[in-house]
């Protein structure tokens, strides 16, 4: 049976936002060479809209991480199960994520992306739901706020559907 999906965000705020996001990258990161890593699967549908809208080249690779351990919350220990295709050492990283939530997926990928010794790494998220938190991790780039609510589209599931939505819903049943 399909999901009951509310509008929480239409389609098209989340585009007008990515444009503001594009145009404050393309403005910083003007001259240099900016490589955007994304998190398989969920940040897929965000870059690729936020690199089409920069009006600079950029580089892009992509890494999969599945938290693991038992239950439903993160469990703190994160396993790379795709790394990326080549070293970035020495590199301008822009680390592009769906969404933060408890923060502990992030926390770990980014303290092993440190490990490697990029020239600078930023982090763009479209969704943030700050009351969720569990470890300090603050995004240089968000998107929308949301508060605690479970929410599909722009690269989110529900059971691996629902990502291609081109707005971000709330699953209502
Ligand atoms: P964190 O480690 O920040 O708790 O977990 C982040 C991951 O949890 C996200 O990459 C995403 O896969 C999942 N997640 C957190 N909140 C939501 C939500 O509202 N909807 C969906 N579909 N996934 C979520």
């Amino acid at each position: 049976m399909d999901a009951k999906i509310e509008v929480l965000i239409p389609e098209q705020d989340v585009r007008d936002r990515i444009q503001e996001m594009a145009d404050a990258l393309s403005e910083k990161y003007a001259g240099e060479n900016l490589h955007l890593i994304g998190i398989l699967n969920g940040s897929v549908f965000f870059l690729t809209a936020l690199a089409q809208k920069m009006s600079i080249p950029v580089e892009i690779d992509f890494m999969a991480a599945s938290s693991y351990g038992s239950g439903t919350e993160s469990s703190g220990r994160v396993l790379v199960t795709k790394d990326l295709d080549r070293s970035i050492e020495g590199d301008h990283i822009l680390l592009v994520e769906d969404i933060v939530d408890t923060g502990q997926t992030l926390h770990l990928i980014t303290e092993m992306l440190e490990e490697r010794n990029p020239a600078s790494m930023e982090l763009a998220v479209l969704l943030d739901k700050p009351s969720r938190r569990k470890v300090c991790m603050d995004a240089d780039y968000i998107g929308f706020e949301i508060p605690d609510v479970f929410v599909v589209g722009w690269g989110l599931d529900y059971d691996q559907k629902y990502r291609e939505l081109p707005f971000v819903g709330i699953v209502t049943e």
